[in-house]
């Protein structure tokens, strides 16, 4: 048995509201007490606990990544579980759900098995979202039940959307039998054939093909129908659609609109779409290249108010990590994503925090608490007794430079390279074991 005391730190967990100087016991993978300041230090004691000071820092859940792209198995060279996860751990993650376009497709029990065996040497805890449909081909939906028994959380064919009202329909009501959300990643790929950015007016002076913002929208606003009608006429369990990386302003606001009208209906905003406009494309930057791609500071600023009034609930990053030589190639060649688990605090601090004054409990709130309870990680996202001893220490004050280089991801693809940010991890703690200290 192995008991932490984690004193003098101010302590932020937002079920409970509570957001002000606490001690917290953890005993072996568990959370076991908060107190006040100095209260549980002789029973502390008593247990020869290892003392941890977190004097002057910012004591939380640990954070969760709920769009994470892990390239095990098939693409160890961009990733592996084992590097991707401690590239989690030092961004304060201490939970991720890993993305089913895998090689091959994690559309079977034996794939979502392979993924969580402890030969994986994964650092934080991992939880597979397996294919939504056969080989993510859109066609024929995947067993809901053996992959969620193998530890599925939720189904999604991520950069390959389901496209067939039928297709999606069966695998709304699939996954709301299975309880777990059904998720999307809006995008009606057949009219973004060959489109690598924004639509609009840089992409035609960049003489780029440019994705429109009704390719989202459009799709958001057809899974939302196909909800409400499962949801007011059917006799089955209440569907739950949860949309990825949400990056135009109208798509949000169907989102909002649904939300209204009671619907189950949940999203996430990825960091560098409320940090990044499609101006960082110029120069054909690569590392600006992504799906859903960088828009107008218009979007930009609507995932901000999203986040704020919460419309949006929660931020993921959508972790996608490529080779050097595959993010060197010419624009429209090289393909889409950047890495993010590494920045994702900073990035929300520096936007969120300092620029719109968002309160610590509400980020918290946004990168733990939220992701958790959407993909239905119980025991995750709060600091209540009882809970995995899932936590951060971060000092949301003092600055660092991100040096990709230095990163245990094994890719380097991303645009936030040699910025100084605010928000500095100090140690990250999973289910009781320290696997990140600065
Ligand atoms: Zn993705």
């Amino acid at each position: 048995m192995k008991t932490i005391l984690i004193k003098g730190g101010h302590l932020i967990d937002p079920p409970s509201r509570t957001d002000r100087p606490r001690d917290l016991l953890i005993r072996d993978n568990r959370i076991v007490e908060l107190g006040d300041p100095g209260k549980l230090s002789a029973a502390a004691k008593k247990e020869g606990a290892e003392v941890i000071d977190a004097s002057g820092l910012i004591v939380a859940p640990g954070l969760v990544d709920i769009h994470v792209h892990l390239r095990e198995p098939g693409q160890g060279h961009k990733e592996t579980i084992e590097s991707g996860t401690k590239a989690a751990a030092m961004g304060g993650f201490t939970a991720l759900c890993c993305m089913p376009n895998t090689s091959p497709v994690n559309d079977s029990p034996e794939v979502t098995r392979w993924m969580l065996s402890p030969e994986r040497k994964a650092h934080i805890r991992v939880f597979p979202v397996a294919a939504a449909t056969r080989g993510s081909m859109g066609d024929t939906i995947t067993e809901y039940g053996s992959l969620k028994a193998a530890g599925a959380v939720g189904f999604s064919d991520d950069g390959k959307p389901v496209l067939q009202d039928a297709v999606m329909h069966q695998a709304l009501i699939a996954a709301a039998r299975a309880g777990v959300p059904m998720i999307q990643h809006a995008e009606n790929t057949k009219i973004t054939v060959g489109a690598s950015m924004n639509a609009g007016a840089r992409a035609f002076r960049l003489g780029l093909r440019g994705m429109s913002i009704e390719a989202e929208s459009g799709i958001v606003e057809r899974d939302i129908r196909l909800v409400r009608e499962l949801t007011t006429g059917g006799k089955g369990p209440r569907p739950h659609l949860h949309v990825q990386h949400v990056s135009t302003a109208k798509a949000m606001e169907a989102i909002r609109q649904a939300k209204r009208a009671g619907l189950h209906v949940t999203c996430e905003v990825a960091p560098h779409h409320f940090m990044l406009t499609d101006e960082a494309v110029e120069g054909y930057n690569t590392h600006a290249k992504m799906n859903p791609p960088l828009r107008s500071e218009e979007d930009r600023a609507a995932m901000v108010t999203a986040l704020l009034d919460g419309t949006a609930d929660c931020i993921a990053t959508d972790h996608a990590p490529h080779a050097v030589h595959e993010k060197e190639q010419e624009f429209e060649k090289a393909p889409n994503g950047i890495t993010g688990i590494e920045t994702s605090l900073s990035l929300s601090i520096k936007m969120l925090h300092h620029q719109h004054r968002m309160p610590l409990l509400r980020l918290m709130h946004l990168m733990s608490t939220a992701p958790a309870h959407i993909m239905g990680l119980r025991g995750r996202g709060t600091l209540a007794p009882e809970a995995f001893a899932d936590v951060v220490l971060f000092d949301p004050k003092s600055t660092w430079t991100f040096d990709a280089r230095k990163s245990p991801s094994k890719s380097r693809n991303t645009p936030f390279d040699g910025q100084t940010l605010p928000g500095v991890v100090k140690m990250t703690i999973s289910e009781g074991r320290v696997v990140y200290k600065s």
